[in-house]
């Protein structure tokens, strides 16, 4: 598996404060497509070889469930 890109920010979405709401998955937050879903109706998951460490998926989560996995 690829390394993580070299970015202090590794996102990780906490499935205790996620409501699937959607909303990071726009296609105007997350640039790189870091940011998937799985299977319709489910949490989406960040795949951090993608990220590049912008944080607008933290600002747009209105729950905060976008965390630092570090
Ligand atoms: S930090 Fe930026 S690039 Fe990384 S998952 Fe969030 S929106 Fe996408
Ligand atoms: S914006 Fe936040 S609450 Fe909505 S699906 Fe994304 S991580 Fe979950």
């Amino acid at each position: 598996m690829p390394a993580p890109q070299q970015h202090l920010f590794h996102p990780t979405i906490n499935r205790q404060c996620c409501r699937a709401c959607h909303a990071c998955l726009s296609a105007a937050v997350c640039l790189p497509g870091a940011i998937q879903m799985t299977k319709a109706g489910e949490y989406p998951v960040i795949d951090v070889t993608r990220c590049s460490g912008c944080m607008l998926c933290v600002v747009v989560c209105p729950y905060d469930a976008v965390q630092d996995s570090e």
